[in-house]
């Protein structure tokens, strides 16, 4: 029976092969192929349905139904039966078709008289391209084994889709995949705009043979490639260098279970004997993985899923022999595309790249903070991009709404278009400002800084205007590499660092690890809460290895100039003194072992727990400067995870508790005459930080290329007026001072 059904379905496997292979255009093959689908299944109907757009699927051919419906039905994702099986990727297969819920009748179809349906999608590799439906005028249930066959049927379908098999001459008759726009809402992680073409990070695989001539050399061909597979995850599992590090190891743990798989090796040897080739196989598989994914909530669940997913792609490389370099060249304004990227990687592209669209990622990523430092426009979340998007593609990424324009219409292009020109405008006349002091017309002058962490940072400290480095942030440099660096790896960096500042003040951060930044190398702590957890100076005097390795680096670094160290996430005074004895205790060993000291030394800590804003005056007396880590210090204030999209625009800023807190800080600085900054990311919008300078914070450290927009408002409105504004709003009782303080702003 079974050997029945595998030979029917590989006669029709051939037909469709010999269909593709010769002349034709792509109506007539989408003809003849329903006319041999419904003969072999025995059914009264064959229909295909193919997207014209994102969200619209087309009647593109017919065998049963009233040919004039043809490419005039037309039904949107989630309508009908047919539009559910689309939504979904998972087939509907009922004896009883109007009794289904969703079901809509189309008249014009006239199919009435078919009470049965089966519909599968046409997908590839998580990519939606149509749907294949049959349908009977005897009420009855497909067999499994139909339901199987008429999926092997649409995976070929899917290929000869991708290979461009269905264009036809008339190209407005017929929808095709990879041509119409397609707008796709992300998040925003660094704002900006950008316009250019597609580059994807792993080029996709291109199957050109879906159909197999001889199961036997099939099966022998993806048992050689799975042979390979399991050879390279076994190697990469026993590598010297995952020694200690569990985390990786686990991973590939779970690759070797999945290459090993027998269940997995089945299905696809099923696949086969169906008819199709060892990669077509692969990918059927590898598709059927990706539509439950989309559907997993489960998180560890999803992990798996990746893994099958990303296993899958290897094995089709080993099959096709293409690799991920293709040779293609960098097209001349590149946006990369990718599912994730690590930061090594992404900083290698560098400053060519024009823009970044992420599948995945999030706000915090180390890869969202390498966006930032190259300053270019980042969305993630952007779903489905990788598997829509076709190297060369022409895209707009919107980064300060978090939305990509792929293959946009003219129109979309153009307004974009004026929007970067205005960007652009803005940046002139900022840069104008470069040289001016942020002074407002009251005369209060606010010192602007800005935030860094990589040498591709640095090149931003002229260019900005800025007054130096508020907050460098030093772990940046441990996240971007795969080994802890070594002492002088580092003194040498910051050493260039300082080199390039020219005089200007650096503070450097001491390393603020754990929370969100894990290093690749370092053993991941399981804390149900790491924000809270063990991070920062914490982890820092805790093992003081590293931070002791860290001053020594920075000490030399400094030889004969100033050096600013900052301690991160001091929650109580007794923390800053430890760290401060440390400090101390590395001057007097570096100075007996004759490096020359630091012409000056200053030392901060960083405010980022309300704790210490309530520590003893002591403790402000000790510091030489104070900076705000607004970022932290809200989220604890509010008790709402920064990094978490459901909670972190709940609170505002401008909210009348936080800005008391901030007040508060302000007066206990000013009462120990102790320099106060603020380093977060509201000192680089212009409303936060105008508001942040009326209460009192002179100076504010930001992303670079928000200091232009920062200083053009300050030079521009009286701070001290500003300050009556927010004291008698305040007094009023308001909750929250947005209102006022934009209002008041307006009529400036
Ligand atoms: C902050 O918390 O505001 C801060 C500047 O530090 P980070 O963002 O690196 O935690
Ligand atoms: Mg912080």
């Amino acid at each position: 029976m079974h050997d029945r059904k595998d030979n029917d379905s590989r006669k029709l496997l051939r037909r469709l092969k010999e269909i593709l292979a010769a002349a034709g255009d792509g109506q007539d093959r989408l003809d003849q192929i329903t006319h041999h689908i419904a003969d072999s299944m025995g059914t009264e109907v064959c229909s295909i349905y193919l997207f014209r757009d994102a969200e619209t699927l087309e009647l593109c051919a017919t065998e049963g139904l009233r040919p004039e419906a043809v490419h005039q039905t037309r039904l949107r994702l989630g309508e009908g039966l047919v539009g559910r099986v689309a939504r979904s990727g998972r087939h509907v297969n009922t004896a009883d078709a109007p009794s289904e819920p969703g079901f809509r009748y189309m008249a014009e179809t006239g199919e009435e008289v078919f009470p049965s349906f089966l519909g599968v999608p046409i997908q590839r590799v998580g990519e939606r391209l149509g749907v294949l439906v049959v349908q009977c005028n005897d009420s009855r249930q497909f067999s499994e084994d139909e339901v199987y066959g008429l999926e092997v049927v649409a995976m070929v379908l899917a290929e000869m889709t991708e290979l461009g098999a269905f264009q036809s001459s008339n190209s407005d008759s017929m929808p095709q995949a990879h041509r119409f726009p397609l707008m796709i809402h992300g998040s925003t992680a660094q704002e900006g705009a950008a316009e250019g073409q597609v580059w994807l990070h792993e080029p996709r695989v291109v199957v050109t043979n879906p159909v197999g001539d001889d199961p036997e050399k099939e099966l022998e061909r993806l048992h050689q490639g799975v042979n390979k597979l399991r050879e390279r995850v076994d190697s990469m599992v026993s590598a010297p260098d995952l020694a200690g590090d569990s985390d990786h190891a686990a991973v590939l743990e779970t690759y070797r279970m999945f290459a090993h798989s027998r269940s997995w090796l089945k299905r696809m040897e099923e696949d086969i004997q169906r008819g199709l080739s060892a990669e077509a196989a692969v990918e059927k598989e590898q598709s059927a993985a990706r539509s439950r994914l989309e559907m997993a909530a489960d998180p560890y669940l999803r992990d798996r899923l990746h893994d099958l997913d990303d296993l899958s792609n290897r094995l089709l490389r080993i099959l096709t022999g293409q690799g991920v370099d293709t040779g293609a060249e960098l097209p001349a304004r590149p946006i990369l595309v990718a599912r994730n990227i690590g930061p090594a990687e992404l900083l290698e592209y560098g400053r060519r790249l024009k823009g970044v669209v992420l599948e995945e990622g999030s706000v915090g990523s180390h890869a969202a903070i390498v966006a930032r430092a190259l300053a270019i426009p980042l969305v993630i979340h952007a779903s489905r991009i990788t598997t829509e998007a076709l190297n060369g593609d022409p895209i707009l990424v919107d980064g300060d709404q978090g939305l990509v324009h792929l293959r946009p219409e003219d129109s979309v292009a153009t307004a974009f278009r004026d929007k970067i020109a205005m960007q652009a405008e803005a940046q002139n006349r900022y840069a104008s400002l470069r040289n001016l002091p942020a002074t407002g017309i009251c005369g209060t002058t606010v010192q602007l800084y800005m935030n860094a962490g990589l040498m591709a940072d640095l090149p931003s400290l002229e260019g900005s205007g800025a007054e130096g480095v508020g907050l460098f942030r030093t772990e940046l440099q441990f996240l971007i590499r795969n080994h802890v660096p070594r002492r002088g790896e580092l003194a040498e960096l910051y050493r260039h660092v300082t080199d390039r500042a020219m005089g200007k003040p650096v503070m450097f951060r001491t390393l603020d690890i754990g929370s969100d930044k894990v290093l690749p190398y370092m053993k991941p702590q399981d804390e149900p809460n790491p924000a809270m957890g063990w991070r920062a100076i914490r982890v820092g005097l805790d093992k003081r290895g590293v931070l002791r390795m860290q001053l020594q680096a920075l000490i030399r670094a400094s030889a004969g100039r100033p050096l600013h160290v900052m301690f991160p996430f001091i929650a109580d005074m007794s923390e800053y003194e430890d760290a401060y004895r440390i400090l101390m205790q590395e001057l007097s060993r570096e100075q007996r072992l004759g490096h020359e000291m630091p012409s000056d030394i200053r030392v901060g800590a960083m405010l980022e727990t309300p704790s210490i804003a309530f520590a003893p005056r002591k403790f402000f007396e000790m510091c030489d400067f104070v900076s705000i880590g607004g970022n932290d210090l809200k989220q604890f204030f509010f008790a709402a995870d920064r990094e978490n999209e459901r909670v972190r625009r709940r609170y505002d800023t401008l909210n009348t508790a936080f800005l008391s807190l901030l007040g508060q800080i302000v007066e206990r600085c000013e009462e120990a005459r102790v320099p106060l900054s603020f380093c977060g990311e509201d000192a680089g919008r212009p409303i936060e930080a105008v508001t942040l300078a009326a209460l009192g914070i002179r100076r504010l450290s930001m992303r670079p290329a928000s200091i232009g927009p920062v200083k053009h408002l300050i030079r521009r409105v009286s701070i001290s007026e500003l300050r009556k504004v927010i004291d008698e709003a305040r007094d009023s009782g308001l909750t929250n001072l947005r209102r006022p303080v934009t209002e008041w702003l307006a009529r400036q």
